[in-house]
């Protein structure tokens, strides 16, 4: 039996129930993707559940306010996903774009996501090569390439195209991404249960627990951060980041201490912790007053706020009020 064949008949028996295995509709697989770019599938269901009661296609999206859109988004992060699938929802709205290079010129399709949808959607042959694939590949071909390196990743892409199944491209990158997700997982992969065992080169040398290599990974770095809340009433002290902001453009955020020196600060609220790519950022948060609101500020109560797009930091701190 074939590598593709052992692979899909093992994940046809095992496999997760998610959602978006349920359709064959272009936009919504695109959606799902796109979620899924960072995020686990057990976060992804209820966000992705929502986003299609609000925008079921294309145009909806397309049409829908920006700030309900990163509203609907927040919690999941990396809002430029949201704004690029808006942006690739405007240019498909009238025909969806059925080829690999169609779907790949859409803003923010990048080859991987334009693999999954041209294979789950239409049954192109393109092997999807994310984090997973990658780890699997290294594997599966005993390669001790750094995996950061793009000669390597090149090799681990033609090492998934050899092998995958042209009459069922779709089910072939479902069931690589499960394999990768459940068996074949950075730690401890659990090669007595997995279909492909027979074919793994790196399992037959004993290498499985080194693979994937990965050189000169980024330290984490540390950060302090001081949120300040400014109450009045009912309300909160908010500012507003502008239009062009490089990050988190029209979101709501608590000020920073540095932002408003002339504030009395008073008593620490708590602490929370958020991560950014390598950044690990502490975040104290004390309650402050201040006479007036400086230019830029807004006053808004934090229920309100938290429709509103609003950063995850902001949600965290906003949070303490009810503890
Ligand atoms: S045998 Fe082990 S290392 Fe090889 S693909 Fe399967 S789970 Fe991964």
């Amino acid at each position: 039996m074939k590598f593709s064949q052992r692979l899909i008949e093992w994940c046809e028996g095992v496999k997760r129930d998610l959602p978006w295995r349920h359709t064959s509709d272009p936009y919504r697989i695109l959606v799902s993707e796109v979620m899924l770019q960072q995020t686990r599938a057990s976060v992804v269901i209820p966000y992705y559940e929502r986003f299609l009661a609000s925008y079921p296609n294309a145009a909806a999206l397309a049409a829908a306010p920006e700030s309900e859109l990163l509203a609907m988004w927040s919690g999941l992060g990396y809002y430029s996903r949201a704004r690029n699938l808006q942006r690739a929802a405007r240019d498909a709205e009238s025909a969806f774009p059925s080829s690999y290079e169609g779907l790949r010129a859409l803003p923010g399709v990048g080859d991987y996501t334009a693999a999954a949808v041209a294979s789950i959607a239409f049954g192109l042959p393109h092997a999807v090569l994310d984090g997973n694939v990658v780890r699997t590949m290294a594997r599966v071909t005993n390669d001790a390439g750094d995996v950061r390196s793009p000669a390597v990743r090149r090799r681990l892409q033609q090492a998934a195209d050899a092998r995958l199944d042209h009459a069922r491209p779709g089910l072939f990158n479902q069931a690589m991404m499960e394999l990768g997700a459940t068996l074949c997982t950075p730690r401890k992969p659990q090669c007595l249960l997995c279909p492909v065992s027979a074919f793994c080169e790196g399992r037959k040398a004993g290498r499985q627990d080194q693979l994937p290599v990965k050189l000169g990974k980024a330290k984490p770095i540390d950060e302090a951060v001081t949120l300040l809340l400014v109450r009045r009433k009912e309300e909160a002290l908010f500012w507003l980041r502008p239009a062009d902001s490089a990050r988190l453009a029209g979101f709501h955020e608590l000020p920073e201490a540095s932002q408003l020196p002339q504030a009395t600060r008073g008593r620490l609220i708590g602490e929370v912790k958020h991560s950014i790519v390598n950044h690990r950022y502490t975040i104290a948060v004390y309650e402050a007053a201040l006479a007036k609101a400086p230019p830029g500020f807004v006053w808004l109560n934090p229920a309100e706020a938290l429709t509103q797009p609003i950063s995850t930091i902001a949600k965290k701190a906003l949070r303490l009020l009810s503890r």
